[in-house]
């Protein structure tokens, strides 16, 4: 059985300094996919040694800005280097029109095959060997998480949802679960905590996995998540870029 590559590309929120906005790569048995791809993403895929324009399907996990800015990137460097020149972009029906239209402002996109495919709660997709499955997130718009099943390997991904039991459920057992920790926990009972997560309610989100991930920081998050990484065990709180190997 082949190993299963996992990257944190992205790891901030929308306005974080120094972090790129979300992105989370996934290759198995030689196909590979992206769930949300922020601004800099193709850079730290590039920068780690993974050509962005061999990435041939991206799942946009909601229409919020900085979960799709670094597509237009990709679609441009896949018309630059006129390579594999096709992409399989997958999201929720109400983000699909900001997705094509970011497609077609790019140069020369044409020369591309694209081809959309929409998803709601309940979709289940194949990329090569890898199955997914695709469960309601609670956020401030149409969302979505998804659980990836490949080869013996399952990862979690939550995107951007406030605590969900149905990610509690499908992270018990996973190798990786993925959450977003948005807030810090003295922001709990927030109006931001109606579709974000604490730190402290990440922790617990993700308890039930080997190992929890904590994603989607922000500057103020990031200091508490890292405070409590020391404490709490199986969890981390990475840099953009990291990587993990499941076999
Ligand atoms: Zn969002």
């Amino acid at each position: 059985m082949s190993c299963t590559n996992i990257m944190v590309a992205g790891t901030g929120n929308a306005l974080h300094p120094y972090r790129s906005q979300v992105g989370v790569f996934i290759e198995h048995g030689g196909d590979m996919f992206l769930v949300d791809v922020g601004c800099f993403v193709p850079n730290i895929l590039a920068r780690k040694g993974v050509e962005p324009y061999e990435v041939d399907h991206v799942i946009v996990t909601h229409g919020h800005t900085d979960h799709y800015c670094g597509l237009q990137q990709l679609v441009f460097l896949k018309t630059f280097a006129q390579k594999n020149p096709k992409i399989n972009l997958y999201t929720v029906p109400g983000a699909m029109g900001l997705l094509k239209a970011l497609v077609n402002s790019v140069h020369y996109s044409q020369i591309l095959e694209t081809t959309y495919h929409e998803v709601v709660p309940g979709s289940r997709l194949s990329i090569g060997s890898m199955r997914i499955n695709v469960f309601e997130a609670k956020h401030s718009v149409e969302a979505i998480s998804v659980s990836v099943h490949a080869g013996d390997a399952k990862i979690v991904i939550s995107g951007d949802t406030a605590p969900n039991e149905v990610f509690r459920e499908e992270s018990k057992g996973a190798n990786l679960a993925i959450h977003e920790a948005s807030l810090t926990s003295d922001q709990e009972g927030s109006r931001e905590a109606q579709w974000h997560t604490t730190v402290a309610s990440a922790i617990r989100q993700v308890s039930g996995s080997d190992l929890g991930v904590l994603y989607h920081l922000s500057p103020d998050s990031e200091k508490e998540a890292r405070e409590l990484q020391n404490t709490q065990g199986k969890i981390i709180v990475p840099d953009d870029g990291v990587s993990f190997k499941l076999c």
